[in-house]
């Protein structure tokens, strides 16, 4: 088995170096391979996403990613393709995701008896658009009076998400999908969202599906999670309702995700590079060791994936190894030696 490696800054190689020691105590022998981006990329190339680093993600098919800074307001990031067209996106975050053709990313997000409380048996997945919505980059300054950002919802993008939501639904025996979105307000964009996605679900019969506001469904998520079980959203309502779930379940620090394309996957946290904690050896390595579970599940390892989640699942319903983030003291290092401790073997 062969996988790509993004670093990523911040606590990004403190959880890289956590998930791949659990991967190879599950007993599996992987090569992993490191692709520059980021800084490493500008060093070498003098660009953060430069095609040669694209191209080696685009062969090796399945990456492991920790997060990577994006410095307020001067996020964009231009990347120049071999033909010499251009595309500006809104961070390098972004332009990883749309460069490798990548257009849903997935988010289990549950919560565990010992550290969840009332969120404890919340257990949604945030099926989030990447490739549009107000995230599509087209964001223009007038004057100094001014700045517009433009929203764009196509009917590809959306059946796209739909179905695979929906065939997700299937495949995991899930009972319900909700289309969550801003139709009242967003009369044009989100309602054509709404549309599509109406059309799109009336195809799968066998599975129950309904819509909700997104402000609706915070306050939901936030008081009755079990109404929700996969939700779909476009971008940026994906991006806040997946932090928010993940704060619900107790920390960001234990919510996973990765971005699905037709060619190539990207397994990583929901979260950022948490500049505030990096460095110290306390950040919380689930998110990107369940993100890593989901990549071995992806690649037909279901066995080693199942031992990491219950390993994970009993660390966290056990609740006495925590890192600072689920209120404990244990290290980065602590909680992986008791994970892998607690694998069924
Ligand atoms: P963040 O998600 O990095 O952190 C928010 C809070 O959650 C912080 O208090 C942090 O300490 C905590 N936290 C996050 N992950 C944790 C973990 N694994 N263990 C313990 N605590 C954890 O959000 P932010 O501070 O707004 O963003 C930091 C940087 O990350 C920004 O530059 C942002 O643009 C970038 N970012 C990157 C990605 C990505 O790579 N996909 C996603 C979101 C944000």
């Amino acid at each position: 088995m062969r996988f790509a490696v993004i670093e990523g800054n911040g606590i990004g190689p403190e959880l890289v170096k956590a998930t791949k020691e659990v991967i190879a105590a599950t007993g599996l022998t992987v090569e992993w391979i490191n692709v520059p981006v980021g800084d490493p990329a500008y060093e070498k190339y003098g660009h953060p996403l430069p095609q040669e680093s694209v191209k080696q993600l685009k062969e090796l098919k399945v990456i492991l990613k920790g997060p990577l800074s994006v410095e307020r307001g001067r996020g964009r990031t231009t990347c120049i393709h071999e033909d010499g067209s251009e595309h500006t996106y809104p961070s390098i975050n972004n332009a990883i995701r749309r460069e490798l053709k990548l257009f849903v990313a997935p988010r289990p997000i549950r919560g565990y008896p010992g550290i969840s409380g009332k969120h404890a048996d919340m257990d949604v997945v945030i099926m989030r658009e990447i490739t549009e919505g107000i995230y599509v980059g087209w964001e223009h300054q007038i004057g100094d009076c001014a700045a517009q950002a433009i929203k764009l919802a196509t009917r590809e993008a959306v059946e796209r998400l739909t179905k695979y939501s929906f065939e997700y639904a299937r495949k995991h025996n899930r009972k319900k999908v909700t289309c969550v979105h801003k139709a009242n307000a967003l009369s044009i964009t989100d309602g054509f969202f709404l549309k599509c996605f109406l059309e799109t679900a009336s195809q799968y019969p066998d599975v129950p599906y309904d819509d909700n506001f997104v402000d609706a469904t915070a306050f939901n998520l936030a008081k009755f999670p079990k109404k929700y079980d996969v939700i779909v959203t476009d971008n940026q309502y994906g991006d806040i309702l997946s932090d928010l779930a993940g704060g619900l379940a107790g920390s960001l620090g234990i919510a996973p995700g990765a971005n699905i394309g037709e060619e190539v996957a990207m397994f990583e946290a929901t979260h950022g590079s948490a500049p505030d904690i990096a460095g110290k050896g306390i950040c919380n390595p689930i998110s990107l060791i369940l993100s890593g579970a989901a990549m071995l599940a992806h690649v037909g390892q279901t066995g080693a994936a199942k031992r990491i989640e219950e390993g994970v699942r009993n660390v966290l319903t056990e609740a006495s190894v925590l890192t600072p983030d689920l209120g404990g003291t244990a290290t980065t290092a602590q909680i992986v030696s008791e994970i892998i401790r607690r694998m069924p073997a």
